[in-house]
């Protein structure tokens, strides 16, 4: 028989990988509204991954729990090569160089992902790749950010040509942006990506510049949490 839409979406999971609180400094989400916002938008889970500390993700999950929002606790870390998304890490990753960083994050049993790889700022990332694309579980191959779609088609085919899993996550930064990448898959995470069966779904950007504007604002006038 042939599956439905709704049986199809109970048999996922649905997770939005990148999500900053405001415990990232450009950023504006407070802990307390994610389960809300992620129960409205049909996510069972959500990776809080803010600008190099975990704290925002133990807090969120500490809250997020009693809602039944499973919530993965990341890292976006700033490495010298640009930035690598952590997931299942116990402690904040403070290296950053990149090897040893991938290294801290194997040593706490994390997933490594590389996150928007072709954006302008990050192309560093690219000329390290033959090194490095045994030592990672994935690439973010759509960041619901990137405002020229080419950059998300090319780290899609780069995951293609490197047999390597992928992710979706918004990078949201304001509660509005939660949900423009999912990443859909059965079973653990940590599976789903290292055998390639995530599934990404992409959705609006409308939102993307002002979204960014906001950002840039906030960076400039700061926020105690920086
Ligand atoms: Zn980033
Ligand atoms: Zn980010």
């Amino acid at each position: 028989m042939r599956e439905n839409q709704s049986d199809h979406d109970k048999q996922h999971n649905r997770y939005d990988l990148h999500v900053h609180t405001h415990y990232s400094q450009c950023a504006a989400i407070k802990p307390e509204e994610i389960a809300k916002i992620a129960i409205k938008k049909k996510l069972n889970g959500i990776a809080i991954t803010d600008h190099d500390t975990i704290k925002g993700a133990l807090r969120t999950k500490k809250i997020a729990r009693k809602n039944g929002i499973n919530i993965v606790i990341g890292e976006e870390v700033s490495t010298d090569k640009g930035h690598l998304l952590a997931y299942d890490i116990q402690e904040t990753i403070r290296k950053r160089e990149l090897l040893e960083v991938l290294d801290e994050i194997r040593s706490q049993g994390g997933i490594a992902v590389i996150a928007h790889p072709f954006t302008s700022l990050r192309k560093k990332f690219l000329q390290e790749i033959p090194t490095i694309k045994n030592r990672i579980d994935g690439i973010e191959t759509f960041n619901g950010r990137i405002i020229m779609p080419q950059a998300n088609a090319k780290a899609n085919a780069l995951a293609d040509k490197l047999k390597i899993g992928k992710t979706a996550g918004s990078d949201a930064h304001f509660l509005f942006e939660i949900g423009t990448g999912v990443t859909k898959f059965k079973g653990t995470l940590r599976e789903a990506i290292k055998q390639r069966k995530t599934i990404i779904e992409t959705g609006s950007q409308l939102a993307t510049p002002a979204a960014l504007a906001l950002s840039l604002a906030r960076k400039m006038f700061g926020n105690k949490h920086a």
